[in-house]
């Protein structure tokens, strides 16, 4: 069980851990259209992930997620894969992905006991993808959906961020895509991270307005899959997928959040919607190798966990893009 417990009495057994900030696609509610990429010594090594990853295993943590920035666009991923999925006490690794290296790589990161993927698909129509995503192929994406149902991903998710105007007519399709394949699908509010403007306000939509549109077809009843994250989940009658609703906005989840996050330079984030963090790249630089060091500083910041997020659509947001903090 993990030793993580804050002040608050929450049981810290979840990290996210950001493996780069770098991406092959811009899609518009995540990154600027020509962002500043971390330069490489201050983004962490191979080794220092690894490090990072052991530690919190070492106190009790068992799952964790990569994710970025695009994980794959990093050349070690695999190998980092296989550094973190046999660390003791680790029950489940998964992995947050566009899918567009998925072709290529869905199999070797089976093998290299990657257990889960979640893989983000906002829209199907090739045109539309090109332009939320300012310059990915839809066709790819899907043929790296297909190729970790071969390489025999169970319970993969999809991930959907819903706009206003820009996808929300296609929120059936993405329902009826995600049942072909008996894949699970959770639609995300867009949540207001960089700079909001009027357009970034008005696209908006809350998952209740997205759960009533599928209602409409398909009936939903609450999921006895609960989550200590902000998802949660309904099931059809007539199908093996279950349809997820993260809504940072419409409803506040903090009270059981489990998990941290570890951003690409290294600094512990204990909430995404507050500025609370610990440099651990300084710990790791300074004090090469020193495990007991680098734990003693997690077990530290965790007093930190702040009670709750602030998060608004009032302009009081964090400046922060979520390439950086790990989505
Ligand atoms: N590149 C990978 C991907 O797209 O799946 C992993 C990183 S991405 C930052 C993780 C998730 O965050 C994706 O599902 C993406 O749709 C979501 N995301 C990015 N910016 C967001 C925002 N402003 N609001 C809500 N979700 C966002
Ligand atoms: Fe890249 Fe993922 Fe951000 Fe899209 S959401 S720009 S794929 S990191």
């Amino acid at each position: 069980m993990s030793q993580l417990v804050d002040r608050f009495g929450r049981r810290v057994e979840y990290l996210r851990l950001s493996v780069t900030d770098r991406c092959d696609f811009r899609c518009v509610y995540c990154m600027s259209e020509d962002p500043c990429f971390l330069p490489r010594e201050q983004v962490l090594s191979l080794e220092e992930l690894a490090q990072i990853a052991r530690a919190f295993t070492e106190l009790g943590v068992s799952k964790i997620r990569l994710t970025g920035g695009e994980p794959l666009v990093r050349s070690d991923c695999v190998e980092l894969v296989s550094m973190i999925s046999s660390l003791p006490g680790l029950k489940e690794l998964s992995m947050t992905t566009n899918g567009s290296r998925l072709s290529k790589l869905a199999r070797p990161l089976k093998q290299a006991g990657l257990d889960r993927l979640n893989i983000s698909l906002d829209t199907l129509n090739p045109e539309r993808f090109s332009a939320l995503t300012r310059n990915g192929k839809l066709e790819r994406v899907v043929a790296g959906i297909d190729a970790a149902i071969a390489a025999g991903f169970q319970r993969i998710k999809l991930n959907a961020v819903v706009l206003k105007g820009q996808n929300d007519d296609e929120v059936l399709d993405l329902v009826e895509f995600s049942r072909s394949r008996e894949l699970n699908i959770a639609f995300i509010e867009e949540m207001p991270l960089g700079e909001i403007d009027e357009r970034k306000q008005s696209r908006h939509l809350s998952s209740d307005e997205v759960r009533d549109i599928i209602q409409r077809r398909f009936p939903l009843t609450l999921s006895h899959t609960r989550t200590a994250g902000p998802a949660r989940y309904y099931d059809m009658a007539d199908s093996q997928s279950h349809i997820g609703f993260i809504s940072p906005h419409s409803h506040n989840f903090c009270h059981e959040c489990n998990r941290v996050r570890v951003t690409v330079e290294g600094r512990l984030l204990l909430c995404l919607g507050n500025e609370h963090s610990v440099d651990l790249k300084a710990i790791l630089r300074e004090y090469p190798g020193d495990i007991d060091r680098l734990k003693q500083a997690i077990v530290e910041a965790i007093e930190l966990k702040p009670q709750q997020h602030h998060f608004s659509h009032d302009g009081s947001q964090i400046l922060r893009f979520m390439n950086v903090t790990g989505g």
